[in-house]
Formats: structure tokens, C-alpha cells, sequence
């Protein structure tokens, strides 16, 4: 059978997929990965740097180190923090599993603290209950995520970590130029090392910057940036001034020879290549222009939904949000959801509360135990969120929505 399609704009039947999120790749980015795959270096070259000091100044951080994704950067952050099995670390259960996941890499025992049902980030105040209800010394560390893009209130964590001698992972992935504001009024960027001792970000294309893989770790700490450098490659180091082995070893006369480098602890080859980077350096200089964008989108989806009874919860136009997601709560979440796909809409659902993810239910956790991730849970969905949707599409969306309920 012969199908004709046609294309129509304002009912899709061209049957266009609309993605929750997606990358913008231009002629510029392509051009910037061709002149690194023709230069010297493909990986471990001059792009890394130029990479992470661009990074660095965009979020406002002394240093950044670039790796070879968000989860390896959780991970060397863990690593660098000196989690040890046993050692207890609190995280919000509504986030990628990765959060989590990095405590266990190093034998950490995850635990979860429920989430605000206004903001959906992890609610202070229980992880205060936690930290109350247990000896100081217990927790190691805490690591807040600014999810969906809304920055969390890092200068009140940081009062409540150094009451109890905790270290602060910052998972900014969601949030790249995102950004809350302190008790002086001052703009804190998320990532900017003022208030957590690491944050981390993730370049995989449904993130504000792609690289197709790829993670960045931005800190103020010298030492923990120090740190990361060498776990990055092995733990192998090539700074003559923290030698251990002698000259005479390392078969030199008066210094050591140029070929010779020391393994001083147990690292990983977590490394970013140069082409990665360059589409990284390309993607960020056009970071303002996505996020105002996305600020736009959010604009609009608040304001076709905002007198709408069917929509329970929506964050509305907040102040510093980075829209990596535009999340709604509804009634029938599962119906929308179908209708949506029918219409080659694909919205997601962000996130199946970590805690109930089979591998963390083996440690104890149960339903009830969160109650507010489990209910936001039930009703939540993630509309297409990305610089690159047109007014068009998105007007397709918001119809498909609005008529699904007046049905
Ligand atoms: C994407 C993401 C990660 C992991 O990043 P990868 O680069 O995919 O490894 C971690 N945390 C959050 C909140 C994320 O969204």
C-alpha cells in the first residue's frame, strides 16, 4: 500500500517526531571537530584545556577538568572525596542513578532524603532530620542535584554541611548557566565552587551541551583539582616536584629524563578526547543563546497551562532555572502520555524514583519510605524542552495537551 504523506505543520502528519530533548549541531560545531581530527591531537591535546578554562570562566570556578562523562565525573569526585565503604552519603531520590550510583562505586551506603514537592529537590529539612538523628561523624557527604535546571540553595546546605563536617557534590548536569541567589542578593552560578567543594556536568546530547559523551568537574579546591588531573589518567602524574622515586632510578644524571612519569595512586582512564572537547568549546559559546531559548519555552508552556485545572503542579517562569526539563504534573499521566506518542510526541518521565530501582530495594528501600518523590512520581511528565523545537511544534504539543483534557 502506497501511503502519501503531507506535510502539514499545526498537526504534524508529516509524522515528525517530537523528542523531549535533543541536541543543535551546526555547521560551525562540524567544522570545529574536522580541524581537531586533522590537527595533531586527537586526544590528550592542547583542546582540553582551551575546553575546561572555557568552562571554568562560563560557570565562574577556578578549575574545571574535563572527563570522559558525567558518571566518571561522579565517580573521581567520590574517589578525590575518599568515600569508603561504609561511609554514609545522602542524595535526592529523584535524579538519574547516577547520583547514587557513584556512592557504591566506592562501597558507599546511599542514603535517600526525600524531595520538596514544590521544588521536587532534595528538602533540607529532612536531610537536617537525618543528620540530627544520628551522631556527628556518620554522614560523609551530601550531593544535591539541580534537577530539571533549577538551582538548589547551596549557601544553606554548605551552613548545614559544615555544622556536620560534610563535603558537598554539586550535580549540576541539569543545569549549566542556571543559578540561584544568595542572602546578600548576589547571583551564585551552579558550579561556581563558592558553596560545594565539586560539581559536576554531563555533555551527553540531551543536556544543554553536547559532546556526544563527555563530563566536566568545576571546583576552587587546588588540591581536590590536583587530585582530579591524575586520577583522570591512571593516577599517573608528570610533575617533577611530587616525585617519589630517585634520579638515580629513574635513570637520570643531574634531573629526571624527559620520558619518565610516576603511577602514584590507583586511577582510570577517564579522559575527554580533543574532538569532544572542540564540539564542546563550539556548543558552549552558543550556551546563552539555548538557555534563553529554553527560558522562552518555558514562558509559553506556563502560560497556555497556567489556567488550566488539569495541571497540578508547574514550576512557572522561575528566576536562574536552566530548563533542562519543563515538567507538569497530571491526572492520568499515563493516558496523556499514550496520547501524546500517538501523536509522535515523546515526552518522558523524570524520574522512577531511584530508591525503587530494584538494585536499591536489595538495600532496604521500600514504597513509602519517600513519599513525596513517590506521589510527584505518579503524576509527572517532561514536555519536549530544547532550543531547536519551533514555536510551531510547540504550539502542536500544547494543543495535543489542552484538547486531551477538554475531550
Ligand atoms: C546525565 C546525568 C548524569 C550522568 O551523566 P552521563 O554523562 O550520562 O554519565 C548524572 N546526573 C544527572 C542528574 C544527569 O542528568
Amino acid at each position: 500500500m502506497l501511503i502519501r504523506v503531507i506535510c502539514g505543520q499545526k498537526e504534524n502528519i508529516c509524522g515528525k517526531m517530537i523528542p523531549y530533548g535533543k541536541q543543535n549541531i551546526t555547521e560551525a560545531d562540524i567544522q570545529a571537530v574536522i580541524e581537531t581530527l586533522q590537527s595533531d591531537f586527537l586526544t590528550q591535546g592542547p583542546k582540553i584545556k582551551e575546553f575546561e578554562d572555557a568552562f571554568a570562566q562560563y560557570v565562574g570556578s577556578k578549575y574545571a577538568v574535563a572527563v570522559a562523562n558525567g558518571t566518571a565525573a561522579l565517580h573521581l569526585n567520590c574517589i578525590a572525596l575518599n568515600v569508603k565503604p561504609g561511609d554514609k552519603v545522602i542524595t535526592t531520590p529523584i535524579t538519574f542513578a547516577a547520583s547514587a550510583n557513584c556512592v557504591r562505586y566506592c562501597g558507599g551506603e546511599v542514603v535517600f532524603a526525600d524531595i520538596d514537592p514544590e521544588t521536587y529537590l532534595l528538602d533540607i529539612n529532612k536531610v537536617r532530620e537525618l543528620l540530627e538523628s544520628s551522631p556527628k561523624g556518620t554522614y560523609k557527604g551530601i550531593i544535591p542535584v539541580d534537577f530539571a535546571g533549577k538551582a538548589v540553595d547551596l549557601e544553606v546546605f554548605r551552613k548545614l554541611a559544615d555544622e556536620f563536617d560534610l563535603w558537598i557534590i554539586e550535580d549540576s548536569c541539569h543545569s549549566p548557566g542556571g543559578y540561584f541567589k544568595d542572602s546578600q542578593g548576589q547571583k551564585q552560578n551552579c558550579g561556581n565552587g563558592n558553596f560545594a567543594d565539586l560539581a559536576i556536568f554531563s555533555f551527553h546530547p540531551v543536556k544543554h551541551i553536547a559532546a556526544g559523551e563527555g563530563g566536566m568537574i568545576t571546583t576552587n579546591d587546588i588540591d581536590l583539582y590536583e587530585k582530579l588531573i591524575k586520577l583522570r589518567t591512571h593516577g599517573i602524574t608528570k610533575d617533577e616536584s611530587s616525585y617519589v622515586n630517585s634520579i638515580e632510578f629513574a635513570g637520570g644524571d643531574n634531573s629526571y629524563p624527559a620520558w619518565y612519569m610516576e603511577m602514584q595512586e590507583l586511577g582510570f582512564n577517564y579522559r575527554l578526547t580533543d574532538f569532544q572537547a572542540a564540539l564542546g568549546l563550539s556548543q558552549l559559546k552558543r550556551a546563552d543563546e539555548g538557555l534563553e531559548r529554553r527560558r522562552e519555552i518555558a514562558k509559553k508552556y506556563f502560560d497556555s497551562f497556567k489556567e488550566k485545572g488539569f495541571i497540578k503542579g508547574q514550576s512557572g517562569v522561575v528566576e536562574g532555572h536552566a530548563y533542562h526539563l519543563y515538567i507538569i504534573e497530571v491526572e492520568d499521566r499515563l493516558k496523556l502520555y499514550n496520547h501524546l506518542r500517538e501523536n509522535k510526541i515523546f515526552a518522558q518521565i523524570h524520574y522512577i524514583p531511584t530508591h525503587l530501582m530494584p538494585y536499591y530495594r536489595n538495600f532496604g528501600w521500600k514504597e513509602g519510605d519517600m513519599p513525596n518523590a513517590e506521589t510527584y512520581y505518579k503524576n509527572c511528565i517532561s514536555l519536549p524542552m530544547f532550543p531547536t523545537l519551533t514555536n510551531d511544534d510547540q504550539e502542536f504539543v500544547i494543543n495535543k495537551i489542552t484538547e486531551y483534557y477538554n475531550e
